[in-house]
């Protein structure tokens, strides 16, 4: 390896698509600089919000929780906290609860734990079970609606201003790619930085919406942070998995091409300008969440499984 491309230092990392070599303070600095610099290039923040991070105990999401914490001390008008969504998976989220406990001490941010079943009286495992006999999608499908509206109560229950959420760029780009293969435009336009506005919701944003995946996960390795590494029992092979896996073979042949496939699916974006993302919404008339139909997805999956 060679010295590092910005102090002359001895490098530890080799960015491939710009030709850096870095050293580990440099490489710090890169990930943190690039975060600050998407944070203010989409206007994700004010100087007085109160931030709630999602957070899962995973890399990213610890990894998102370093960098704000380190961000927020800039801004002494704003407040972080840590919201984590236990979902009620047995063996699996109470070391990744220990983790973001473990962290959130450490960098003096509060940890406020909500779970599905004190939210929806059921947790994924019943959920998991429920979906055997009478589902139609699989168990991470009905987690990711029962998580998505968990985080906004909770969000809104914490008082936060903003939601951020620990999305980096490989998961922007799948979710682009997703869309595109189901020929679905309205979630494709969806797919931001900073989510629109809406009634109801807290505002979402992604400051590493910019950072390679393999990035963020050594950012996590130099920082020495723990975070969990054990595999969600209900993680399955699906599309999303495999646009995974294309988009890394890529970058592993072609090394900076999934920047360019997220700039190409940008100026698409652009050009859907006026595409309709979700229709008007309402509240759901049996939670009073904010939804696009008379019930929202979460009360309507629920009631599928006959767990309502
Ligand atoms: S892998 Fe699937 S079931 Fe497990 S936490 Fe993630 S979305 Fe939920
Ligand atoms: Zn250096
Ligand atoms: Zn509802």
């Amino acid at each position: 390896m060679r010295n590092c491309s910005v102090c002359n230092h001895e490098a530890i990392y080799r960015r491939h698509y710009s030709g850096e070599s870095l050293c580990r303070r440099c490489f710090i600095e890169s990930i943190e600089k690039r975060a600050r610099r998407t944070i203010s290039r989409f206007k994700m923040f004010r100087p007085d919000d109160h931030i709630a991070l999602a957070l899962s105990g995973g890399k990213d999401s610890v990894s998102l929780l370093q960098v704000l914490s380190t961000i927020e001390e800039d801004f002494p008008g704003s407040t972080l906290s840590a919201i984590l969504i236990d979902e009620g998976i047995e063996g699996y989220r109470g070391e990744a609860i220990a983790i973001a406990e473990e962290n959130c001490e450490r960098l003096n941010v509060p940890l406020h734990v909500y779970s599905f079943k004190t939210i929806y009286g059921r947790s994924l495992d019943e959920v998991a079970e429920a979906s055997k006999d009478r589902g139609s999608l699989s168990v991470c499908s009905y987690c990711g609606v029962l998580r998505r509206k968990a985080l906004n109560v909770a969000a809104k229950a914490v008082k936060a201003s903003k939601l951020a959420l620990a999305h980096n760029l490989d998961d922007e780009v799948q979710s682009m790619v997703l869309s595109l293969l189901r020929g679905d435009l309205a979630n494709l336009v969806g797919v931001k930085p900073v989510l629109e506005k809406v009634e109801g919701f807290v505002q979402r944003v992604k400051p590493f919406c910019e950072i390679l995946e393999r990035e963020i996960a050594f950012f996590a390795y130099v920082k020495d942070v723990r975070f969990q590494s054990i595999p969600c029992p209900y993680l399955e092979s699906s599309m999303r998995s495999d646009v995974r896996r294309f988009v890394n073979v890529l970058e592993g042949k072609h090394a900076g091409i999934t920047y360019g496939i997220a700039g190409s699916l940008r100026k698409i974006q652009g050009r859907l300008k006026g595409v309709d993302v979700r229709g008007e919404l309402r509240q759901c008339q049996t939670c009073g969440e904010p939804s696009s139909g008379k019930v929202c997805r979460a009360c309507q999956v629920l009631e599928e499984l006959g767990l309502d």
